[in-house]
């Protein structure tokens, strides 16, 4: 829910592809197609929404696990201190 991939899509990507719907505990992030599903939205590999998840919910396909799980960048920083350095900077 840090909206990195809602802003990431809608700023840089200039798609739209991600957006958060609801709200407080009822809260949660939908994707911008007639399926609901990612693979059917107009989301591209290059684009920055793909890379800019700090949780790791939004993978590369086939390379999003080359780096193996305890070394990736969410196994060691915080969640909170990506947010904070990804937000701080252009997304
Ligand atoms: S945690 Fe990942 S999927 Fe969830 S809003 Fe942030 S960037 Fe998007």
């Amino acid at each position: 829910m840090c909206e990195l991939c809602v802003r990431a899509s809608r700023d840089v990507d200039g798609k739209s592809v991600f957006r958060l719907a609801g709200r407080g505990r009822e809260s949660h992030l939908v994707v911008n197609s007639p399926t609901g599903q990612l693979g059917d939205s107009n989301f591209a590999v290059d684009d920055k929404a793909a890379t800019v998840c700090p949780v790791g919910a939004i993978l590369k396909k086939r390379v999003g696990y080359v780096v193996p799980i305890g070394e990736r960048v969410y196994d060691r920083e915080p969640i909170s201190a990506q947010v904070k350095r990804l937000a701080t900077r252009e997304v």
